[in-house]
């Protein structure tokens, strides 16, 4: 897509020779880890001779290792593995915090997210942008649940927010190095990393893409999956399911009142004898749904909570093996 793109607004400083950092998450690849591998770094030798592969075997349970181990030398890889499945966004975050390269590219291990375009992120970031990130311009591939669910969950994100997450941006994205350290910067547990790369602002552009068909096994991330994830997404950056209670719980409250009142003055004035057991029994049950599913509202936002005040980890790394040629100038 060459759509033509405002520039940068802020002055652009010339940014020093590329040495690029991959970060490639990888969860049961083992299927097609080796293909991707050569892929990837056929496409990032033709941009800069200094750059680097980092996967993270996030607790897979086929043979990504040993895929990724036998490539590991010969493409110049650092393989981290996890101790456990931590999940992709614990993956992200191993990749930005061991990343040495002054641009660092997110991409999926499954060729969904086109090679094609990291040429073009490179352009864009050597323009001054210092995150060029994708934005799947075509969803017609998908469940019409998950399109519905996702639409749902932008809305409701961006209504309660006041960050912008752009729609339909996915992981698939390349950083500049200040972007990663105010990434790394970033104390919390539970990162939902689309909220985070919006948090902390700088330059960015959408390139929009759409993503291929996955090359080989399945998606991790089922609906339910997904559902999770975006609790967490609404958790994490809005109040909204908090404010949408006080709402409600106000409503409830004048209503009640108002119906107090004409129950008093139906009595008063036209002597009307106190009936209504029915709708007594009904608001009861009502209003202890309302109550205990606020509580459930409340018990997420605790729980979320107990989760930061815990302190854990994001990860725990199992093996850390490192061939890439960037080792030796660590120190970004
Ligand atoms: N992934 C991961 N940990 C997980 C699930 C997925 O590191 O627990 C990786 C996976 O290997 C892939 C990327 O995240 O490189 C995207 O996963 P997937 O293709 O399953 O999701 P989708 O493309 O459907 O969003
Ligand atoms: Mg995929």
């Amino acid at each position: 897509m060459t759509t033509p793109l405002p520039p940068p607004t802020a002055p652009v400083h010339a940014r020093p020779p590329l040495r690029l950092s991959c970060v490639v998450p990888a969860y049961n690849e083992a299927g097609h880890l080796a293909e991707f591998l050569h892929a990837l770094h056929a496409t990032a030798q033709a941009l800069t001779p200094d750059f680097e592969i980092l996967v993270i075997n996030d607790g897979s349970r086929d043979a990504t290792r040993d895929v990724a181990l036998a490539h590991a030398a010969t493409l110049g890889v650092r393989y981290l593995e996890f101790s456990r499945n931590f999940g992709k966004e614990a993956a992200l975050s191993a990749g930005v915090d061991h990343a040495r390269g002054n641009a660092v590219l997110l991409i999926d291990a499954d060729f969904q997210h086109p090679l094609e375009l990291v040429a073009r992120m490179v352009e864009l970031w050597r323009s001054g942008y210092d995150m060029v990130y994708g934005v799947i311009a075509d969803r017609a591939g998908e469940s019409s649940a998950k399109r519905l669910g996702t639409d749902v969950f932008y809305r409701l994100m961006n209504f309660g927010s006041n960050i912008r997450i752009p729609r339909n941006a996915g992981d698939f994205r390349l950083m500049d190095r200040k972007v990663v350290q105010a990434l790394k910067a970033l104390p919390e547990r539970n990162r939902f990393m689309k909220g985070l790369y919006a948090w902390v602002g700088f330059q960015t552009v959408a390139l929009p893409f759409v993503p291929a068909e996955r090359f080989s096994g399945q998606s991790s991330f089922s609906l339910r999956r997904l559902g999770a994830l975006a609790l967490l997404g609404l958790t994490s950056f809005t109040t909204l399911p908090l404010r949408f209670w006080s709402v409600a719980g106000a409503c409830i409250s004048v209503l009640a009142i108002c119906y107090g009142l004409w129950i008093t003055l139906e009595t008063l004035l036209f002597g009307n004898p106190v009936g209504g057991w029915p709708t007594l029994a009904a608001s009861v049950m009502l209003f202890s749904g309302v109550q205990l599913l606020s509580i459930g509202i409340l018990g997420e936002y605790i729980g979320r909570i107990y989760e930061e005040v815990k302190q854990r980890p994001v990860y725990l790394l199992a093996q850390d093996e490192d061939h890439s040629p960037l080792a030796r100038e660590a120190g970004a």
